[in-house]
């Protein structure tokens, strides 16, 4: 198993890279399953919708789903934020089958050393390949924009996109495609994978 400080030079790796593949991707074994950690305050009554997509899209069944507080060991004070990168290794602890992803679904802010800068604000995270990534609703408009749910479902297939082997992809139309903070990377109800992901994905 990579260390810590592996699996995150793979990921800021593959953040920068503009390939479509990791190189040590992950397949999706018959036996992977997603656990969901539900943090403090994130509305659920959008978890039926986006664990039926989540099986839909990339044909994993999600077999668990607990509540939890948010861990005070990834509170970053000097922005009010939580730091993703430790909420993932946090998330990892929390996994009970060692062939199964986990999902972090949170409503605070959440951030990453990325695009040169200390402390970005992002919508999600997660490593390439990984066993856990992590989704905030804190910058999807929830109440003040319509579509909230399909820009919370882009963000859990972008990141679990990387947990299972996908990188930034060039193709604008892209569910791989990087956000880069901006909301309209993840509008679209119906966005799917290019065709070189999704044969990623299949393992073609
Ligand atoms: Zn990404
Ligand atoms: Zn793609």
């Amino acid at each position: 198993m990579a260390s810590i400080s592996t699996m995150r030079a793979i990921g800021f790796i593959c953040l920068l890279l503009l390939t479509n593949s990791c190189s040590n991707k992950k397949k999706i074994s018959p036996n992977t399953n997603l656990e969901i950690v539900l943090f403090e305050d994130f509305d659920s009554s959008i978890l039926k919708s986006l664990k039926l997509d989540i099986q839909k899209f990339y044909g994993i069944k999600t077999v668990s789903s607990e509540s939890k507080q948010m861990p005070i060991s990834s509170y970053y004070k000097p922005r009010n934020r939580f730091r993703a990168d430790s909420l993932i290794r946090y998330l990892n602890s929390c996994k009970k089958h060692s062939e199964n992803l986990v999902l972090g679904l949170c409503a605070k802010d959440i951030s990453v050393s990325i695009h040169n800068a200390n402390d970005w604000g992002v919508f999600g995270f997660g490593y390439c390949p990984g066993n856990s990534c992590i989704a905030s609703s804190f910058r999807l408009k929830k109440d003040i924009k319509p579509g909230y749910y399909t820009r919370l479902k882009n963000v859990v297939l972008h990141e679990l996109g990387h947990n299972l082997g996908l990188v930034h992809c060039q193709d604008t139309i892209c569910l791989m495609v990087d956000a880069k903070g901006k909301m309209s990377s993840i509008e679209g109800a119906n966005r799917k994978l290019c065709v070189n992901c999704q044969q990623i994905i299949d393992g073609k």
